[in-house]
């Protein structure tokens, strides 16, 4: 099976406004995917985090990633009730470099900037599932790839 979901011309609106949600893009495509018996590979992807960071654009940026960690917990708590799969979270870099800190007044933060680009921080990657214990430790980005192909092919007949 193969799907694909188009509802922009160029990028969406932000997660504060966005219709469908990314929660809601990705519960469609998991309730499809799911039911192939032969097994599913599904990215979703949290892009405009990137585009916040871009613009240095805080408020955007906490948006953005609230909806990803939103998603990212409702696709976990789904994924966690099919034997046999692997959940991969992860970046590719990281973008604006934000420092997160303490704001003035009771669970606010401040985040500053050292960039509008990439930068070469070390991402995290969480995984959870059938092994997972694969992508423990430190690793380059292409040794992830190189994992979930071999696992891949481990699993086709
Ligand atoms: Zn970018």
């Amino acid at each position: 099976m193969l799907a694909i979901g188009l509802f922009s011309n160029v990028g969406m609106p932000h997660a504060d406004v966005r219709a469908p949600s990314l929660i809601e893009m990705a519960e469609v495509a998991l309730r499809a995917v799911m039911r192939d018996p032969d097994g599913f590979i599904l990215m979703i992807e949290g892009s405009q985090i990137d585009w916040a960071g871009h613009d240095n654009d805080a408020d955007w940026f906490l948006d953005e990633m609230a909806d990803f960690d939103e998603t990212v917990a409702f696709v976990r708590d789904l994924v966690a009730t099919r034997p046999n799969t692997l959940m991969i979270v992860t970046s590719d870099h990281v973008t604006g470099g934000p420092s997160v800190e303490a704001g003035p007044g009771p669970g606010e933060v401040v985040i500053t900037w050292t960039t509008t680009g990439h930068t070469s921080d070390t991402v995290p990657i969480f995984a959870s599932g059938v092994q997972a214990d694969r992508f423990s430790g430190l690793q380059t980005n292409y040794e992830v790839g190189r994992k979930l192909r071999e696992i891949l092919l481990s699993v086709i007949d």
